[in-house]
């Protein structure tokens, strides 16, 4: 999968758009403002409730087009936080940073000899200076508000089976019946390295996918909130350990097989939240999984939508009311996209009287 996404020659992500009409899949962020607002509502928020704290780093991880960093900082700005605060993008794609670059900024420049952890820098037309890495943990440490849209859900997932012998790990094969070169699943005849280490001993399941990169990032970014402070807002297609084969792919907005032609679909899983809880119990605090629908609705977007609605003319009105009704619809975006939050475990008296927005009925 790691392979398939981000490999640098012919990854599926790194030399191309993929995302958006003409491209495999839509995402919330690009379909209008909307999405994106809610969100910096609810940085800006959370952020004040703990005193505003600057310099504010926002961190996004996988930003794609970068509308969603777009949205956050107009906001922001309309908020009148400007020099404060500095966007930090964690984007592996060369393609995608240039769209980003785009989107975001006036000017870019790709330092030749690289002495700084960034690979691009760049400034918005506010001059908020913009940085982009390669991995988060080049990303300075500061207090931070982390965002992730559609990221975890493209890490590479283990998958499990439970079988007599025990759990064994499901690995890709080439099909030796085949005339041409064609892939296959095959259950492991041992246990492997990951079959040992990454089910939970009072695993329910049957078959599992564990995304073992997501949770080192997990663990990385708790010891960052414990240390530095800050909070992290998470929003993908995803579960609380009860889903199973959720592993496929995407091309051309249909579902794809994803061992036929690798490279040309896109590779997604679900995210298991309740894994994410469990690489950091002891060290944060893990709010939701919510739907993206009730996240939305409580942020207010309704409000949202009927003030945006008075001042437009009908193709912008159409296309409102389709971004609007693809989030929340109970049957698009609205129930399979969750969101997630963390919160380092000092905040838990605080948290308690000033609830999270979102991700509780106030
Ligand atoms: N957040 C955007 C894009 C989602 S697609 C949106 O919702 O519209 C996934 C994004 O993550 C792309 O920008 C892709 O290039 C990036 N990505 C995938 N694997 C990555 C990795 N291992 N490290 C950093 N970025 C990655």
């Amino acid at each position: 999968m790691k392979e398939v996404l981000t490999n640098p020659v012919s990854g599926y992500y790194m030399h191309r758009n993929v995302i958006g009409g003409n491209g495999d899949f839509i995402t919330s962020p690009e379909l209008g403002q909307l999405f994106g607002e809610m969100v910096a509502i609810w940085c800006f928020n959370e952020w004040q409730k703990i005193g505003s704290p600057i310099p504010l780093q926002l961190v996004e991880m996988g930003p794609g087009h970068g509308s969603l960093a777009e949205d956050v900082l107009r906001v922001f700005d309309r908020f009148g936080v400007r020099n404060e605060v500095s966007l930090h993008l964690v984007e592996v794609s060369p393609y995608l940073s240039q769209m980003q670059a785009q989107t975001l900024c006036e000017k870019t420049i790709r330092p030749s000899e690289p002495t700084q952890l960034y690979y691009q820098l760049g400034t918005t037309a506010k001059n908020i200076p913009v940085f982009w890495y390669n991995s988060i943990q080049d990303v300075p440490r500061q207090f931070s508000c982390f965002l992730a849209h559609e990221f975890f859900d493209a890490l590479p997932i283990h998958k499990f089976q439970r079988t007599e012998a025990g759990w064994r790990e499901i690995l890709i094969d080439i099909d030796p019946a085949a005339d041409t070169v064609k892939f296959r699943y095959v259950i492991s005849r041992m246990s492997t390295p990951a079959s040992k280490v990454l089910i939970k001993a009072d695993e329910k399941r049957d078959h599992v996918e564990v995304c073992a990169e997501g949770g080192v990032i997990l663990q990385h970014l708790a010891t960052r909130l414990e240390e530095d402070g800050g909070f992290a807002l998470f929003a993908d297609y995803g579960h609380d350990g009860s889903k199973t084969d959720t592993f496929r792919g995407f091309r051309d907005h249909q579902l794809h097989d994803a061992l036929v032609d690798p490279g040309s679909a896109d590779l997604t899983a679900d995210v298991d939240f309740s894994y994410f809880k469990t690489c950091t119990e002891d060290k944060l605090l893990t709010f939701g999984p919510v739907t993206q629908r009730e996240f939305l609705k409580r942020m207010g977007i309704d409000i949202r939508l009927q003030i945006l609605l008075k001042n437009c003319d009908e193709k912008q009105r159409e296309n409102l009311l389709l971004g609007y009704h693809m989030m929340v619809d109970q049957d698009k975006m609205g129930e399979r996209f969750k969101l997630f939050s963390l919160f380092p475990s000092v905040l838990k008296e605080h948290l308690i009287r000033f609830p999270v927005t979102g991700f509780a009925d106030s």
